[in-house]
This record gives structure tokens, sequence and C-alpha cells, in this order.
């Protein structure tokens, strides 16, 4: 077994568990929430069909004999969170409106695999990208758009357990949706809120990612399923939000400077701002993005030219930088 694929799934309550693959420090390995029932919900699907294949598997450990998997909500666009659409053609598959227009701009399978297989080792971009890609096998997945799509609020249900999905975008990407559990206490955050790592947030600005934040925060549910990373509560949240705004005022306060966005990035690093969490490099791509919407640039994000930014930082300090490892691991080995 991959030492990224989870063994099982968590239980959270009765009837909702947790697909949380193990590694941290690293991309792609989304969390999955499936809602138990008669007709049951997936919240989020996997990256690669291997993956999806032990999802499915796993799911088919805690349903009741005769449920399946008919509604598989997608939180947003991005790949690792809907690109195993593909491996449950029978079900109905529902997203923001914005979340399909957004579709367009996400890299297909196809050039993810030639991103993270084909690039020269020595070129930073294909460096990064094979260290927290290759582990993925795209060239058996296609994008596999919504079946349907709503703007505002969307109300399911699993059984009895009632659904409701609560449109929060544009802020990680340009349409995130946010799924309230109110029963059970449990909001499912999707890219709005990353655990153990730092975020990353192609859409932006960081100020409406605080604001879906905020919204979380109201729902008043002491259970938050993070789009990576472990399960966290309110006490966590608020530390989150602190951590955004903290960092949407720095990199104001450098844009105001003169400074160009990658110097407001070194420099944020330089000052070891959050150095307990992994993926440093990604504030140089939340830099990025702030300072479009700061000049004003309006247009279509390119996330590859967005990650090659990060790339090229993280591998001029590519002997000190995080990499992928089991969660509760150490972050360097211990000295004898
Ligand atoms: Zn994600």
């Amino acid at each position: 077994m991959p030492t990224h694929l989870p063994t099982a799934l968590a239980r959270l309550s009765d009837n909702l568990f947790l697909w949380s693959p193990p590694l941290r420090d690293t991309w792609g390995l989304a969390n999955c929430l499936l809602i138990a029932g008669p007709s049951a919900i997936l919240v989020d699907t996997p990256y690669d069909r291997p993956m999806s294949r032990a999802l499915i598997a796993a799911a088919e450990q805690v349903l009741p004999p005769g449920s399946r998997i008919d509604t598989v909500v997608n939180t947003h666009a991005n790949g690792d969170h809907s690109y195993g659409n593909a491996f449950f053609p029978d079900s109905e598959i529902i997203s923001t409106h914005a979340s399909l227009e957004h579709l367009c701009a996400e890299p297909t399978p196809q050039q993810m695999h030639h991103l993270s297989q084909n690039l020269p080792a020595d070129d930073p971009l294909g460096w990064y990208m094979a260290l927290h890609f290759s582990r993925f096998q795209y060239t058996d997945t296609e994008t596999t758009p919504p079946t349907k799509t709503f703007t505002g609020t969307l109300q399911l249900e699993a059984g009895d357990t009632r659904v409701e999905l609560i449109e929060v975008g544009p802020a990680h990407t340009a349409g995130d949706l946010i799924v309230h559990l109110p029963e059970n206490g449990v909001v499912c955050a999707g890219d709005i809120v990353f655990s153990e790592d730092h975020p990353v947030h192609w859409n932006g600005p960081l100020d409406h990612v605080a604001k879906a934040c905020e919204k979380i925060l109201s729902l008043d549910c002491p259970t938050i399923v993070p789009g990576h990373g472990p399960v966290i509560n309110q006490t966590e949240l608020r530390t989150h939000l602190d951590y955004l705004r903290e960092l949407e005022g720095l990199i104001h306060e450098h844009y105001t400077r003169g400074l160009t966005a990658s110097e407001a990035a070194d420099d944020i690093l330089d000052s070891s701002f959050h150095t307990h969490l992994g993926l440093s490099e990604r504030v140089v791509i939340l830099a990025a993005v702030e300072y479009r919407h700061l000049s004003g640039d309006t247009s279509s994000p390119d996330l590859v030219r967005l990650a090659r930014g990060a790339a090229e930082w993280a591998f001029t300090r590519r002997d000190t930088v995080s990499l992928p490892r089991p969660r509760g691991a150490q972050l360097h080995a211990q000295a004898e």
C-alpha cells in the first residue's frame, strides 16, 4: 500500500466518514467526506484512479447494504478535489456555477502528467513537480465537470441528514463552496481552510478567504474538516484566521513600500513566518495573488506560472525546505 493512501475511512460520527491521506508537507492529498445514508453523498474526489479505487473500496466497508454514492459534491474545481469524478460515472456531480467556469483555468490531468514527469530535474519547476506530484497517476483520469451547478445555497439530504451547500467564493478559487451539516455540528471547508501546512489560494484576495472563515465560524459547528490536514476545532480556525489577517497585513505593507511580490515573500519568509507550518514556499504564491488584486489585475490567474514562483524559491533552498513526510514524523531526524 503506497504511503499516501489511507487504509480505512475514519468515523467522525454514526453517518460521517473521513478519507484523510496521512502525508503532510506535500500537495494533492485532499480530505474527502462520506455522508452515509440510503443515498450517500461524497464531498470531493481524490486526484487519481488508485486513490479513487481505494476510497470506493473503503466506502463499501462502511455503507449499509444497498446504499450507493448517488451524489458527489466538489468544493471547488482544483484537480485534487475533482479529477476522481471520472470514477463516479453514475453519480450526480454538484458544484457552484463559478466552479464550472473555473475549469478552463485548471490544468488538465494530461498537463499535470507532463509537468510532473517530463520536465528536466534541474529546472526548478520540474524538480518541484516531481517531488510533490509524481506519486499520482494522471494518465487514466479525465476532467469530469459537474452535472448540476448552483449559485448561493443548495439543500441536499442523505437519509435523515440535512446537507447545506453554501457558496463562499471567489476565495481559494473562483467558485468555492462549504458543506454545512447542522445536525452533526460539522463544516467541510474545502480549501478555504488548511491545517498543518501553509495554505495556498489561487484566486484570492486573502480578505475573501478570511471572510469565508468568518462565515464558517458563524455556523457555530465544533468540527471543521479542512481541505487538507487534520480536522480542527473553532479555536484552531480562529488561529488560522489570525494567520490570514497577519499575512494580508504584511503583504499590503510591503506593497505600499514599493517592493515586488517576490521581494515581499522573501522578506516575510526570512522573518521566520510561522515556521511550524509546512510548505513555506506557498507564501510566494499568496503574495503574487494578493499583489494582482492590489494592482487591479483582473485577468485569470496562471496557476502554472504561480507554481513556478514557489518552485524557484524552494529550489534555491532545497537543502532546508520541508519535504513530504508522514503525519507525526519529525521534520528533521533527531540527533543521536
Ligand atoms: Zn486542495
